[in-house]
């Protein structure tokens, strides 16, 4: 039983938890099969595992891809890892604070193909990780995280809906995101405090929306949603557009501009963002 094993390898060790690191591991078998059977691995694809714990989902991983690389910050949890995953040849373990992983540089110096990225993450990292893994677009397949259940509502989030911000369209724009099951507390050893699920993003050939301007497509967004309370007038006034060809952008586009940012959909985002590109 991995609760068993995992207390096992956790007093052998005389593991200690390390809070800031937002160690909960995953003590629950089925939600493990359900997750790494949701990868759809095969003998073709590599692994980037985020925060590795003491192997479980490594472990699991090895068993059904190519290799596993498994990036772990606590210096403490090294040796652990050593002795669970030394019988697995086709796992690399890396001592590392994955923020300041170069995902690109990692897969070429590592010569890794087909990558598809997992994750059990504590809390503090998801955000910062996902918006990481998203601008520096290292060429993966997928992410299939396993994260706080509000935070997962908020990256599947509809316009309009309360949970809808940057990091929903941000997510949505380069993916397709599904749910694969939700995870109680009690599926982890120490206990967190709130649900869980596990997620797939699965990485789109092209995005979702064709825009003249990334950047300034996103620009508008994030501008957007950190004045969540001002009309879309007020938001693009920041551009420095001039107020004639603001209106024009709105007219165009076929956008309110009394509207708020919160209430519009990618398309939408991006039919303005090209019709202030093209008056710029
Ligand atoms: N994968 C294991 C499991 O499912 O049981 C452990 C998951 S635990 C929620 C998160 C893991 O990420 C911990 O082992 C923690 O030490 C590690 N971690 C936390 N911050 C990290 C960082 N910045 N870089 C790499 N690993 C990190």
């Amino acid at each position: 039983m991995l609760v068993e094993k995992t207390k096992e390898i956790i007093g052998h060790f005389n593991f200690k938890f390390n809070k800031s690191f937002g160690q909960n591991f995953l003590i629950n078998e089925e939600v493990l099969e359900e997750t790494v059977e949701n990868m759809n691995l095969n003998q073709n694809n590599c692994v980037i595992e985020i925060g590795a714990g003491i192997g479980t989902l490594t472990q699991e991983m090895a068993k059904n891809c190519k290799r596993v690389v498994a990036i772990e910050i606590d210096d403490k949890l090294i040796p652990v890892l050593e002795e669970t995953l030394g019988d697995y040849s086709n796992v690399k373990i890396i001592h590392k604070d994955v923020l300041k992983v170069d995902f690109k540089n990692l897969i070429e110096e590592e010569g890794l193909e087909n990558v598809k990225i997992s994750a059990n993450l504590p809390y503090y990292l998801t955000t910062p990780i996902i918006t990481k893994i998203f601008n520096e677009k290292p060429g993966i397949e997928s992410l299939t995280l396993m994260i706080q259940k509000e935070v997962g509502e908020r990256i599947m989030a509809a316009p309009n809906t309360d949970g809808y911000g940057v990091i929903s369209t941000l997510v949505q724009y380069y993916a397709e995101v599904e749910m694969v099951c939700s995870v109680p507390p009690s599926s982890f050893i120490p206990q967190p405090r709130v649900d869980s699920v596990v997620i797939n993003i699965t990485i789109r050939k092209e995005p979702k929306v064709k825009v003249l301007d990334e950047a300034l497509f996103f620009r508008i967004i994030k501008t957007s949603f950190s004045m969540r309370r001002k009309t879309l007038w007020n938001v693009l006034k920041q551009t420095g557009l001039k107020e004639d060809k603001l209106t024009e952008a709105f007219e165009i586009s076929g956008i309110d501009p009394k509207r708020r940012g919160e209430t519009l959909s990618l398309e939408e985002f991006g039919r303005l963002s090209d019709e202030v590109k093209k008056r710029s």
